[in-house]
């Protein structure tokens, strides 16, 4: 029989015919009551096993073959097959095909209901039959599995049309603030074309042009910076040293208001070759950041480890005979970290980034490859809103930088008062929608 349905699967009416007969033989019921008519050397179970295995792939077959009789007899087939094992691609390809009619749509959702899998591929047909038979209900049926898995910009456009829309005329009766819920918890950005009337572009690099409110440049709950910084602590701060060293340097910082963390060691050495010598340049390279940070209106700290500062002056002397006094002089006048022998210089100026609100890390080490290889995406995403990074304006001039800030608006979805602001992927990045939600 299964070479039968093999032969046949081109061909739904013969198909149907076969797989009609094989249904009605009771293969899922006493295994031992049907061996005389068939004769296999299969032992049973397997035996079962590849009929069903045929039977469903014949199914699929007239699932795919996507016409309204060939629909038809898979559903005729798979309401007559009992599911006594609870076989899980049994019920996923009863799902499948039940979301195919608008008649048996809601007996797919009731099956999806019961099935421990949460599969994206399961539900998504399902939205796809909501929007097309029962639009009102759409949105209401995204909400309520918005949770399962993650939603992409595919999975949510044909909502976004529906913000637009005024109450009454919404197709799908989209819930703005709950549709925001799903944007900003998925980090979507919407994409062209979108409503002329709710487009805008930042302006001076903030603002939103509608509601003239303006947007922030890092959007995290508290409870999320709250885990950034436990994670962050229990992976670095596990010697003794370690939480010495720490309590040492909240301190010192808790006295001032610093707002930009340099990592002072990579300053220093950046850009100078790789010999791995610091040179005189390194520490003009400080001062100009520093002077730099300054004019901006901001408060710098920079971290640095002992060896190469004030405190080992038998190693300036060493290293520059001539120079050391202008070196002890130019350090004198900046905000200047040392950080201690036995630790690492990496954590100083990050954790100083981390607990200190809107502050920023200036810093081009590539830290973030392996420090936070452990962390999770958003993470990340935290971490690049907080780094300066910055190039020697020449090869010539290693003593100047240019400095190079972050965005000064995240592109995440941001509720400021009753509006809402989402991002639209585009290649000037700069566009974005305003909702009133009020
Ligand atoms: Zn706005």
């Amino acid at each position: 029989m299964d070479k039968e349905i093999l032969a046949n699967l081109d061909n739904p009416d013969e198909l149907f015919k076969i797989l009609d007969k094989c249904v009605k033989t009771p293969i899922y019921e006493d295994e031992n009551e049907h061996t005389d008519t068939l004769t296999y050397e299969l032992s049973e179970y397997d035996r079962n096993k590849r009929i069903r295995n045929h039977i469903h792939r014949g199914i699929y077959k007239l699932i795919d073959t996507n016409t309204p009789k060939s629909i038809n007899y898979a559903i005729t087939i798979l309401k007559q097959l009992e599911n006594k094992e609870e076989d899980y691609s049994l019920n996923s390809l009863k799902v499948r095909a039940y979301s195919m009619t608008k008649e048996t749509l809601e007996d797919a959702v009731e099956i999806t209901e019961t099935l421990p899998n949460t599969n994206k591929r399961l539900y998504m047909p399902l939205l796809s039959a909501y929007i097309k038979w029962f639009p009102e209900k759409a949105f209401a049926f995204l909400y309520q599995i918005h949770d399962l898995f993650v939603l992409s910009y595919e999975d949510i456009k044909v909502f976004i049309f529906d913000i637009d829309r005024t109450t009454r005329n919404k197709k799908f009766k989209t819930i703005p603030e709950q549709l925001f819920d799903i944007i900003s918890k998925y980090e979507i950005e919407l994409e062209k074309p979108i409503m002329k009337k709710l487009s805008f572009q930042l302006q001076n690099e903030d603002q939103c042009s509608k509601c003239m409110n303006k947007l922030n440049r890092i959007v995290l709950t508290r409870q999320e910076i709250y885990d950034i910084k436990s994670s962050f602590y229990t992976t670095y701060f596990n010697t003794k040293p370690r939480q010495n060293a720490v309590r040492s340097f909240e301190n010192f910082c808790g006295k001032r208001d610093f707002n930009v963390f340099v990592d002072g060691n990579n300053l220093l050495y950046y850009a100078d070759g790789h010999d791995k010598q610091v040179k005189f340049t390194g520490y003009l390279r400080l001062q100009n950041a520093y002077k730099q940070l300054k004019s901006m209106g901001l408060k710098p700290l920079i971290t640095l480890h002992e060896r190469h500062g004030a405190k080992n002056m038998s190693y300036l002397k060493k290293q520059f005979p001539k120079r050391y006094k202008i070196i002890l002089n130019i350090l004198k006048k900046l905000d200047m970290y040392y950080t201690p022998k036995s630790n690492n210089d990496d954590w100083f100026f990050i954790w100083g980034g981390i607990i200190t609100s809107n502050a920023y890390i200036m810093s081009n080490d590539k830290f973030r490859d392996h420090i936070f290889s452990v962390s999770e995406d958003k993470f990340k995403k935290y971490f690049k809103q907080l780094i300066i990074e910055y190039e020697v304006v020449s090869p010539k001039d290693r003593r100047t930088i240019v400095i190079k800030m972050p965005a000064k608006v995240t592109r995440c979805a941001q509720k400021i008062k009753n509006f809402w602001h989402i991002p639209i992927a585009s290649e000037q990045n700069d566009q974005w929608i305003c909702v009133n939600t009020a």
